[in-house]
């Protein structure tokens, strides 16, 4: 089985834009290797949002380089566009996969309809790297809808899985490394082994409930880092939870991140900061 290395979490909140009350559980400020392939995890709410009249709100115009961004909406909804194209709505269930690659620029939004509305809004944005070799990849975007995430049931738990596989239940996601990524639901008082992989890099984030992982209580919006070695871990559910589950196979490279862009070196990126400049990003049409 594997152990826990140790639990991690941040109080602190802050805003991306106007639409996103954030709470950063982990970044690539930190030690990377820790972490890696992922590299930052921002938890929004859960918060609940009025009626707006006016705009929707969120964030404008921005860059991406060298990674991918993967938003999952639990409550809310998010409009997004994209200077590679991309771009579309999307609700509780759904998730947005959006790899950055060699550059984009894109705007989130809240939903015209979700703005108008309010109500419960909720959702996670995790950065996933891409290894040196895929950095240049071109841009692309993975409109992941509720109906094409599979549902598998474990003994105490049920796992959606969004990427990566559970007995050969195989996620939508298209990722360029191995990586898992599961919606794990859990009634009170459930046990469950989850069938975490051998040489993955391993967190379990809960966002809400808590859970007892290795004789230690977790709870809300704090993130459980489990070893590398060893395979699967046992989880007793508390409440009713909540997880989000990630496995990634570890990517041996050095990280050299600078807000929206995230590379291997500084002079990488000294170029992101140029070519940005430069307008060799590209623009969203419309
Ligand atoms: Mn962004």
């Amino acid at each position: 089985m594997k152990t826990l290395i140790d639990v991690i979490g941040n109080t602190a909140g802050h805003w991306v834009g106007d639409g996103f009350p954030v709470r950063s559980l982990f970044s690539y400020h930190g030690d990377t290797r820790a972490i890696t392939p992922f590299l930052l995890f921002d938890y929004a709410g859960p918060f609940q949002f009025e009626p707006n009249a006016g705009p929707p709100r969120g964030v404008g115009q921005h860059p991406h380089r060298g990674f991918e961004t993967v938003t999952i909406v639990y409550d809310g909804e998010v409009s997004h566009r994209d200077s590679g194209g991309g771009g579309g709505t999307i609700g509780a269930g759904d998730v947005q996969w959006m790899t950055a690659g060699a550059g984009v620029i894109h705007e989130e939004f809240h939903s015209a309809a979700y703005s108008r509305s309010g109500g419960p809004f909720r959702m996670v944005q995790l950065w996933v790297n891409l290894p040196a070799r895929h950095k240049s990849a071109p841009p692309a975007y993975q409109a992941i809808t509720a109906d094409s995430i599979p549902t598998v049931q474990l003994d105490g738990a049920s796992a959606r899985i969004i990427a990566g596989q559970i007995a050969g239940t195989r996620g939508p996601a298209r990722s360029f490394t191995p990586i898992n990524l599961w919606d794990v639901r859990m009634a009170a008082g459930a046990d469950a082994v989850l069938p975490l992989p051998r040489g993955h890099n391993t967190m379990i984030a809960v966002l809400s409930g808590h859970v007892t992982v290795a004789g230690r209580g977790i709870g809300a919006a704090e993130i459980a880092r489990l070893s590398t070695e060893g395979e699967g871990a046992a989880l007793h559910a508390d409440d009713d939870a909540m997880l989000l589950v990630m496995t990634g196979e570890p990517i041996d490279e050095p990280v050299f991140g600078h807000g929206p862009f995230v590379m291997n070196t500084r002079a990488e990126i000294v170029q992101a900061i140029e070519d940005f400049n430069a307008g060799r990003f590209g623009g969203i049409a419309g």
